[in-house]
Order: structure tokens, then sequence, then C-alpha cells
């Protein structure tokens, strides 16, 4: 009802809605200071960059090819403009398939007993960032289940041996990103202190209740609580959602931008649900024969999409081409480093864990040995015109004078 209020029903409204969107976008960069022409106003506050969820619904569905062309068009231009050609390779390091939670979707949830389960020692975890930072890695994302066996002491432990590695050739340290999920706020105090620069925690689903459904015993207004302290403690933010979900409309899909826009995040990680035949899901939509999705286009496309909608409202922010993009599409990355996204995060787990990561089946690169998916990556993003950051990446927000972050 509110798209017909819009009027979006043919091309030239779409383009109309587009133009709109990334003024407002070219209005944010200039107020922020960053792009082509900008001029920073004093004392000025740069975002957030305003759209009604109606407008995010109907830049959602494009009602052409050539509008969903028009679409990543512009979010590559922003892109551009925003945060430049520099793309940024973050090595994750997965140093444990252990989880406590039961996540409806993710083939880690403890109730799959045909995974077989690894933990990695601090040494190894230690190893296998210093080989990173060796292939020229300046960022070390460190990924795990809910496992609560790395206690406070030992993640500090860890964080503090990565960040005193010394890097070839500048004064400054290797970036850490940790993703453990959902942790006491004097844990997460106690990471940041010890050197941690940023978190990783998906929002996965801005429908509390279709968030309820999916996390057993867990909650959105805890998932919120936990990003806010994040946010508290000085933390680069990284949230985002999943693209696929049953029951997902592209409401939803708005209202997922919505909150990341909220919450002003650093970063957001938007990928496809893959379905995992050993999770309630992938039972589901066997039964179903997917007629669950409720979404107007396949997840591919849809996640492309939202990629491309966050880049026209979160111009600043770090958005990947997430490797769940890669698995469902063969080239599902490049065409998202192509719709606003400028961040790749391959994995650098130690091959003979790597495939018991397993949160959803096939995924890519899993045989591959590190240094080969370094120069693999190289030449994926110059082939695309652009180049590899040599920098940690922080946040170009993190180097916004305070008052216009
Ligand atoms: N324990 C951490 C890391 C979870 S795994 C945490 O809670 O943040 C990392 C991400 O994988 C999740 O945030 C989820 O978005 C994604 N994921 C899990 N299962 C998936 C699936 N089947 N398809 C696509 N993405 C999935």
């Amino acid at each position: 009802m509110q798209l017909q209020q819009l009027q979006v029903s043919n091309e030239a409204e779409y383009r109309e809605l587009l133009h709109d969107i990334t003024c407002r976008t070219s209005a944010f960069l200039a107020r922020a200071g960053v792009g082509d022409g900008a001029r920073p106003s004093a004392g000025q506050k740069a975002g957030p960059v305003h759209a009604t969820q109606e407008e995010v619904v109907a830049l959602l569905t494009p009602p052409t090819p050539a509008a969903e062309k028009a679409l990543f068009a512009a979010a590559d231009r922003v892109r551009r403009a925003a945060v430049g050609d520099a793309v940024h390779l973050r090595a994750i390091i997965e140093f444990s398939n252990h989880c406590e939670r039961s996540c409806w979707y993710c083939g880690l949830r403890r109730f799959n007993r045909k995974l077989p389960r690894y933990r990695m020692t601090v040494d190894e975890v230690v190893e296998a960032a210093r080989a990173a930072i060796a292939l020229g890695f300046r960022t070390v994302v460190l990924q795990s289940g809910e496992d609560s066996w790395y206690d406070e002491r030992t993640i500090c432990t860890i964080i503090r041996r990565i960040k005193a590695i010394s890097l070839p050739s500048s004064s400054g340290t290797v970036a850490i990103t940790l993703s453990l999920g959902e942790r006491p706020r004097a844990e997460y105090a106690a990471f940041r202190e010890a050197g941690a620069d940023r978190y990783l925690l998906k929002h996965e689903t801005a429908d509390p209740e279709l968030y309820r459904r999916l996390h057993p015993g867990m909650s959105f207004t805890n998932r919120k609580e936990c990003l806010h302290w994040l946010r508290e403690l000085g933390y680069q933010v990284g949230s985002g959602n999943i693209v696929g979900l049953p029951g997902q409309t592209v409401s939803t899909l708005a209202a997922d931008i919505g909150f990341l826009s909220e919450l002003d995040v650093e970063m957001a990680g938007i990928g496809p649900l893959i379905v995992h035949p050993e999770t309630p899901l992938g039972k589901l939509v066997e039964r179903s024969n997917g007629k669950e999705a409720g979404l107007p286009a396949d997840a591919v496309t849809m996640t492309l999409r939202t990629v491309a909608a966050a880049r026209l409202l979160l111009p600043l922010a770090h958005l990947p081409a997430t490797s769940a993009l890669g698995t469902a599409d063969p080239r599902g990355r490049q065409r998202a480093l192509q719709a606003g996204a400028n961040v790749v995060m391959p994995d650098l787990t130690p091959t003979r864990y790597r495939r018991h990561y397993e949160i959803y089946p096939n995924k890519i690169c899993i045989f591959e040995d590190p240094s080969s998916c370094f120069n693999c990556l190289s030449r994926m993003i110059t082939g695309l015109g652009r180049f590899v950051a040599t920098d940690p990446g922080h946040s170009p927000k993190w180097q916004l004078p305070v008052g216009r972050r």
C-alpha cells in the first residue's frame, strides 16, 4: 500500500526515487567533508542519510532489470566517492566451532552431532594471525561459535599476543576484530582494554518475532543491548543481517537497513541464507520446497540490492562482499564489489580445521592455502580496476573530527 503511495511502479519513477536518495547521500558526504567537491561545514554532524522505510522498500524492489542496474551503478559511484577504490582484506581465523547456541539455520548449532568439533590452542591462533600478517593482511578477525571455554583471560591473552606482533613496514599495529557472539559487558570491556579494535555481531534480522523463532533462548532485545555496549565501549561496531530467511519480507530487509542506520554501524555484513541440511531450517525448507521465502527475488539478487541500498544510506560503512555470497553465486563477491561493497574477508583458518567451520555447506576456498588465497583475491580485485589496501582499514568515520562522525 505504501508502495502505491510512493508510485514506483515504473522505471522513470524508480530513477526519480534513486536520484532523490543519492542527492541526500551526496549532501551527507559534503557535510562530512568526504567525496568530490566536498565542503565540510564547521561543527555540523554528518549523519544520518534520511530515508523512510517505504522508500527503502521501494529501493529494494526495482521494477525492471534496467532499474536494478541503475541501483547498483549508483551504489558503485557512492562507494567510490565515499570510501574510494581500495578493497580491504580481513583475514578471518575461525578458532573454534563449538557453540552453545542452537540457531535454526547454522550448522555449528550445538545439536548438530554430525559435525566434528575443534578448538585451536592460543599458540595456534597466534601463529595463524602471524602467518596472515606476514602475507600482508592488516586486520585479523577472530571468530568462533559461542564458546565460553575461551574465557576472558584466554581471549585477552590472544589479543595481546597478536597486537604485539610487529608489522614489517610500519609503526602501527594490526587491527583486531572479534566475533565471538554475546558476552557480558565486562568481558567486552576487558577485550577492548586488551587491544581489540572492532567487534562484529550481526543482528541477523531486525524482525523481533522472526529473531525469536530462529534463535531459541535468545532475543532481539539482548542482541541490541550487546551492540549498544560495544558502541559505548568504543569499538568500531559491525553488524548485519541474513537475506532469504523464511518469513522475511522486503519490509524486514528495509527494517534491517533502518536498524544498521540507527546504530550508525562502521561495518555491515549482509549475506544470503545458505540452507544447511543438518538444521531445523534445512528440514523445513526441504518440506516446503522453498515456498517459505517471502521475498520478490532470489536471495543472491536480494542480497546485492540490500548491499547497494546500505551503501546509499550508510555511505561511510565498510561493506564486505561476503563469502556466503561467493558460495551462493560463483561471481557473487565480484558482483557485490561492483554494487557498493569494499571489503573481502578470506578464510585464513588453518586448512585442517577450516572445513569443520561449517556454518553452511559447500563454503568456497576450503582447501586453498593462505598465500594462494591472497594472490587469487588480489587478482580478482585488480581485475575489477580496484586495488588492495595496505593499511588496517579502520572506519573512515574514525578519521573524521569527532563532531562530524
Ligand atoms: N558466534 C558468532 C559468529 C557466528 S557465525 C556470533 O554469534 O556472532 C557468523 C555468521 O554466519 C552469523 O552471524 C550468521 O549471520 C552467518 N550464518 C550462520 N549460518 C548461516 C547460514 N546457514 N547461511 C548464511 N549465513 C549463516
